[in-house]
């Protein structure tokens, strides 16, 4: 082989093994809008440490977001100190490693992206209340998305979808649309959520159940930044809501509008 050519498919090899390329590194950047409740703005950077990256960002949402407290959610918005560090080059987990509760990735503008279940267990995206965007705090005042963060990028009608972020595993998130314009469904994924697309896997956001990610595909750094100890499992179907969920909801209900 010509030696410009091997250069060639050595440099190709190595950008499809990369985690994030440069196209998908630039993508991290926030609006700049101040959030409405806490009236700071949202940022986001990516460092390159050599063999690893360095994703940091203070977890406000750059986007317009509901009244926290507000109904169906107490918790407050507060400022974070997000470090997630990735592979520069993922590695395929000999067996898919659960998701823990809290950050399990970032989206590209630096807001956690969680589990789909709340702290009982339960579909959150079914049994918790989100903003119009999608995200709400928990009770370390950590605003996070469970489903599609719909306001963290733009979809262009008919279009493949840009990046939605990273997940703690160091493969991409997209969004729901693919290269050919379909909107895929958890159905067109594998356990983990995730797929293929010309030698290089990636994890896609899709409305239904598990909305994000279902375990992580790859090998996730003891260090990364999110948690180790997986509570509740991701069931591959999803859930029904179930009779012990809604009684919890309505109880916490009346002792909300209980003066
Ligand atoms: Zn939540």
């Amino acid at each position: 082989m010509h030696s410009a050519v091997r250069l060639a498919v050595l440099a190709a090899t190595i950008l499809r093994l990369q985690a994030l390329t440069p196209d998908e590194i630039a993508q991290f950047r926030t609006t700049g809008t101040l959030e409405a409740n806490t009236g700071i703005a949202g940022w986001v950077a990516v460092e390159d440490t050599g063999r690893q990256l360095y994703i940091t960002s203070n977890g406000v949402p750059d986007h317009h977001t509901g009244p926290f407290p507000g109904p169906g959610n107490p918790n407050t918005i507060q400022e974070q100190n997000f470090v997630l560090k990735v592979r520069k080059t993922p590695v395929y987990a000999d067996t898919p490693g659960c998701l823990p509760m809290g950050p399990v990735g970032l989206a590209t503008n630096g807001v956690p992206l969680y589990n789909p279940q709340s702290a009982e267990c339960e579909d959150a995206v079914i049994n918790e209340r989100f903003d119009s965007c999608h995200g709400h705090p928990d009770m370390p005042g950590r605003y996070h998305y469970h489903q599609n963060p719909v306001c963290a990028y733009v979809q262009e009608g008919g279009k493949a979808s840009p990046l939605v972020g990273v997940a703690a595993d160091g493969f991409p998130i997209y969004g729901p649309v693919d290269e050919t314009g379909r909107t895929l469904t958890s159905a067109d994924l594998d356990e983990c959520h995730g797929r293929e697309v010309n030698g290089r896997y990636r994890y896609h956001v899709t409305a239904d159940y598990p909305y994000i990610l279902g375990c992580f595909k790859g090998r996730v750094l003891p260090d990364a930044g999110v948690g180790r100890r997986c509570v509740c499992p991701v069931k591959r179907t999803g859930y029904q809501q179930s009779l012990l969920g809604v009684l919890r909801r309505l109880a916490k209900q009346q002792k909300q509008t209980t003066p």
